[in-house]
């Protein structure tokens, strides 16, 4: 089948979605509590529609320009997060432009800009906070130390609604070995929790390769891109 046509994105996201459940019922997890959040970067707005036909609704880019090109031109049902990392000079486009969430919060200076401009907005931004869970120095996010030492401050922005965590693990060989950093990520999360006072009920992880993984480590939100739209050009 043809990448792009409308039977084969329709056919992967069956598959998918089969994935998902079984994933979710092997881990003792309710199917309707992980959400499949196509990721359309890079492919067009015809591809999109393909999708939509077939009743996908949320879904994700990673670049602002790009996403604000395409958010206009598909029904108006649709649900967009943005995924990729935002500069704090694109934060005021970025909540005008109707996001329901911004995956990528990597910094506390991010976030504070977030919560300040939502608040000239008159708006509260949902957003998640990004964890380099495998420590790599090169990557954006906090480190779990870090967002422990920040978590105080953080809660205190006003103008925020912190859904939960997310992460972009360095790639492994396996799905399988993609699970200690996906155990992490949740791991943290519970222990944010514990300390209060939000209920962080989103994890975003896992994405074409191990999204399976995720959902057995306990992900919300599973990023897939290529496998439903095919590798990108
Ligand atoms: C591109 C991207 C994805 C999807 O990657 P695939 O391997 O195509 O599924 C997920 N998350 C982020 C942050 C991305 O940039």
């Amino acid at each position: 089948m043809a990448y792009g046509s409308g039977m084969y994105i329709e056919d992967q996201l069956a598959e998918i979605r089969a994935n998902i459940a079984a994933a979710a019922r092997k881990a003792g997890r309710a199917e309707d509590s992980v959400a499949l959040l196509a990721v359309s970067k890079t492919f067009p707005v015809s591809d999109i529609m393909h999708a939509y036909a077939d009743g996908q609704r949320l879904f994700g880019e990673n670049r602002l320009q790009e996403a604000m090109e395409k958010m206009p031109a598909m029904p108006q049902d649709c649900e967009w997060h943005l995924i990729g990392p935002l500069q704090r000079n694109k934060v005021r486009k970025a909540l005008e432009h109707g996001f329901s969430l911004l995956e990528a919060v990597d910094s506390r200076k991010l976030a504070e800009a977030i919560s300040r401009i939502a608040g000239e907005l008159g708006v509260t931004a949902r957003i998640l906070l990004e964890v380099n869970v495998d420590g790599e120095e090169s990557k954006h996010g906090f480190t779990p130390a870090g967002l422990a030492d920040e978590w105080d401050s953080l809660v205190a922005l006003p103008h925020l609604e912190i859904r939960g965590l997310m992460c972009i693990p360095a790639p492994t060989e396996t799905p399988e070995g993609a699970r200690p950093a996906f155990a992490a990520l949740r791991h943290l999360a519970e222990e944010l929790r514990a300390r209060g006072p939000l209920p962080l009920p989103e994890l975003s992880m896992g994405m074409s390769h191990d999204y399976a993984v995720a959902v057995e480590e306990g992900a919300t939100i599973v990023r897939v891109g290529s496998a439903i739209f095919g590798k990108r050009g």
